[in-house]
């Protein structure tokens, strides 16, 4: 019988993983999201059942469902399609004996604050900063050095997160921050607010895979400039430019961030900036595959290591291929994602259609947001207008398509 991995709150119109697992020769069973359209009739093609379970609402009960379902006929290993789901993810593996994180590791990549914590502890460069329970603690961050950046300790996508230059800018931020985090990523708890230093360097991710406590980087990627005031992620291409000296530091940290983090089994999407003087700081770290398998796409066109099928066979209990048999280097990986610009209310996205032909263009995910949607404005980000997945011969190359994407790609909104 072929494999079988549960693939919790992956998004089933997202398909580059679903892609891999078809290479792999994995049978997957999907968890949906809630927000996800799926229907048993239109399934992503290595999909073989769908298992919803109430994982937001009633977390024990949906474990006592996957357990059933386990009973019934085991599968061989389960993995988190999304940030929100890590957590019950490695509860969910712990309880059925198989791969994933321990609890303690689990809830440390879901706070910022505690990956701070352990990282200053480990003794790696880290921004200055500082927790607040509450808006009413802003004073707290005063004695940082600005530009500050403000952020929800567990949240992802850039949501809420905000640089600001002045003190006098501090008390309001902490606030806004601290209501949309309330609003948007409460999760039955207080939420705190983080309060950091700001970074100022090229911006970069990496891709690795986690197998028993070996942690091997599979690739490194560069974001463009995002000096903020708000962060929205638009170009990703790999590999970076930098001298392998650099990368060789960047793939250190990221390592020993796994360490402190207590993370060894699955894969990561880390990111980091790198100072002038060449220094990586971390700034979080993702026990998922970045962006739902975008940067998997991306490292995999660049390096030719299949990030996704690797990190379904560690999930069940096997060691990663490309450790033993490394692919040849393959050329360049990009993702672009529409930006939200003004928000509103959306008209069409226009642009995206075109691109399907393109012969550098692998996917194009584009069914997320339709017209008559609202989408907020970035640091109150409510949904990607749509992504582009291609491969090119050059980093010049895949640059140029980005700028070209940039002038021609875009969320039109209804007039307001
Ligand atoms: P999220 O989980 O919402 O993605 P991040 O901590 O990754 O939160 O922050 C989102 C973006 O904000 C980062 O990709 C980065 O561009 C910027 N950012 C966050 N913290 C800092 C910092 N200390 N210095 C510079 N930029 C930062
Ligand atoms: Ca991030």
């Amino acid at each position: 019988m072929r494999p079988r991995v549960v693939l919790v709150g992956q998004l089933s119109y997202f398909p580059p993983v679903f892609d891999s697992a078809c290479r792999a020769g994995i049978d997957l069973i999907l968890v949906p999201r809630s927000d996800d359209p799926i229907t048993p009739a239109r399934l992503p093609a290595p999909v073989v059942e769908l298992l919803p379970l109430p994982i937001a609402t009633d977390p024990d009960a949906a474990l006592d469902l996957l357990a059933q379902r386990h009973n019934r006929e085991p599968f061989d290993g389960v993995m988190a399609g999304n940030e929100k789901v890590v957590q019950f993810v490695a509860r969910a593996a712990a309880r059925l004996g198989l791969v994933g994180l321990t609890d303690e590791a689990a809830a440390v990549v879901r706070d910022k604050a505690l990956m701070r914590a352990r990282l200053l502890a480990a003794g790696l460069t880290i921004p200055d900063f500082v927790v607040l329970a509450g808006p009413d603690r802003w004073r707290d961050a005063l004695r940082l050095r600005f530009p500050l950046v403000v952020k929800p300790t567990n949240g992802y996508s850039s949501l809420g997160v905000v640089r600001i230059d002045r003190p006098d800018q501090l008390a309001a931020a902490v606030a806004r921050v601290h209501a949309l985090a309330t609003a948007r990523l409460a999760e039955g708890r207080p939420v705190e607010v983080l309060v950091e230093e700001y970074l100022d360097g090229v911006e970069l991710t990496a891709e690795s895979i986690a197998h028993q406590g070996t942690v091997r980087v599979c690739g490194v990627s560069y974001k463009s400039d995002m000096p903020g005031p708000y962060f929205e992620e638009t170009m990703m291409r790999a590999p970076t430019r930098l001298p392998a000296d650099v990368v060789t530091a960047v793939e250190h940290e990221v390592v020993a961030a796994h360490v402190a983090f207590g993370v060894t089994d699955g894969t990561t999407h880390t990111e980091l900036r790198l100072l002038a003087d060449g220094t990586p700081v971390l700034l979080e770290m993702a026990a998922r595959l970045g962006g739902a398998g975008v940067m998997h796409h991306v490292i995999h066109a660049a390096t030719g290591i299949d990030v996704a099928a690797e990190a379904l066979r560690v999930h069940m209990g096997h060691s990663p291929e490309y450790w033993t048999k490394p692919p040849a280097r393959r050329g360049h990986g990009a993702a672009f994602s529409v930006p939200v610009g003004p928000g509103g209310r959306v008209a069409r996205v226009r642009g995206l259609d075109g691109l399907r032909d393109d012969p550098r263009v692998d996917y194009v995910i584009g069914n997320m947001v339709h017209p008559g949607d609202v989408l907020e404005p970035y640091p109150n980000w409510s949904a990607y207008p749509g992504i582009v997945l291609s491969h090119h011969d050059s980093d010049a190359d895949a640059t140029a398509f980005h700028h070209y994407l940039a002038r021609n790609v875009r969320v039109e909104y209804e007039p307001a």
